[in-house]
């Protein structure tokens, strides 16, 4: 027996409930490989989840938590064996397959990644789907030429989970990072991750007036999407690049394509859900070489399975500051 997080669906009102349950092996979906799951993280999705789905989840009872770590305990595929460490994103587990919120976990082996060299598990969701994906945004930018010294480069919604990481990383590798909050009392938070600026949201939340301001930004991590993102489009440096990773401010992009046209400033899609096996290996290897541990351990928030119905609460109203991270052992 092990304990999961179980959230069921009342079929005559509709709603749904969490609660921590004991669970059996035999309870657990089918699978290749079955893993002692020692650390999961809190996203947004996982608040949608964890309450009333978001449309998210197929079928309940279900089990939430889209990240996980841990150790392979038994494997039907010759790519893994039992002891291995591994670390599991995306490929909606957690949403439409039961997830990390649980002692144990049965997945498909294509599905899990190698934990690098340089992280254990619980470093591992310290950076979970949000820190993978502030990675892959680095990635993209950098695949589109930005390089320290051009400029600062912004990010956005930089208190939270994606903005915290993205602010070490870029940091770390020597850009000068300007933070956009709207909680003015991180600050001293965000310029220990090394953010050197600190942006009031209120200063770039409004809609579009002009659609081209001055060129302020080499790169921008955008974690929030709708007027702040149109915003920043009109603000990049010639040629620069913004990765478009959340829609916390919105999934509307009340821009123009002026900033494009005029500055050949690139707009990249950020997904981490389906980003091939490669990538991901490439992203993880990233992290354990450029995300410096100290700074990551400063973001951490402990948490354990009963607290992860208040804090799914909290991500959903954006209350939630650096990474949580859900002992499960
Ligand atoms: P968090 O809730 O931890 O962070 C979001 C941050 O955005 C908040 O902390 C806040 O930062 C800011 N924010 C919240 N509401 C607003 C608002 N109304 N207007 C402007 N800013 C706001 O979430 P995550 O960092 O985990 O995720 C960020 C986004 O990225 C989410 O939309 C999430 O769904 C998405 N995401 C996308 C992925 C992908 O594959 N593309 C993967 C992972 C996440 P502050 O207080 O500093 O202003």
């Amino acid at each position: 027996m092990f304990k999961a997080l179980v959230v069921e669906k009342d079929e005559d009102s509709g709603k749904t409930s969490a609660g921590v349950k004991q669970l059996d092996l035999a309870d657990l979906p089918d699978g290749d490989v079955t893993v002692a799951v020692e650390y999961s993280t809190v996203n947004y999705k996982d608040g949608l989840c964890i309450g009333p789905g978001g449309g998210l989840v197929r079928s309940y009872p279900h089990v939430p938590g889209i990240d996980f770590a841990g150790t392979v305990e038994a494997s039907d595929d010759e790519r893994y064996s039992p002891g291995d460490k591994v670390v599991l994103t995306g490929w909606r587990v957690g949403e439409a397959h039961w997830g990390g919120y649980s002692q144990k976990a049965r997945v498909k082996a294509d599905w899990l990644v190698p934990l690098p060299r340089g992280l254990d598990t619980r470093q591992a969701m310290a950076v979970g789907t949000a820190g993978f994906t502030a990675m892959l945004a680095v990635m993209a930018l950098e695949d589109h030429g930005m390089e320290p010294g051009h400029g600062p480069v912004l990010v956005t919604g930089a208190a939270g989970g994606v903005g915290s990481v993205a602010t070490a990383i870029l940091a770390s590798l020597g850009y000068e990072v300007a933070g956009v909050t709207g909680r003015p009392e991180t600050a001293e938070y965000l310029k220990g991750l090394g953010a050197t600026q600190i942006v009031p949201r209120e200063e770039i939340n409004e809609l579009v007036k002009r659609p081209l301001e001055s060129e302020t930004w080499a790169g921008c991590v955008d974690a929030v999407g709708g007027p702040m993102l149109a915003r920043v489009l009109g603000q990049m440096k010639y040629g620069a690049s913004v990765a478009a990773v959340g829609l916390a401010g919105g999934p509307q992009l009340p821009a123009t394509v002026i900033p494009f046209l005029l500055r050949g400033v690139n707009l990249l899609g950020i997904d981490s859900v389906m980003q091939p096996f490669d990538n991901r290996l490439r992203a993880w290897q990233r992290i354990a070489r450029d995300l410096p541990m100290d700074k990551l351990e400063a973001m951490i928030r402990p948490a354990t399975l009963e607290d992860l119905s208040a804090l799914g609460a909290d991500i959903l109203k954006g209350q939630v500051q650096g990474r949580v991270v859900v002992d499960l052992s």
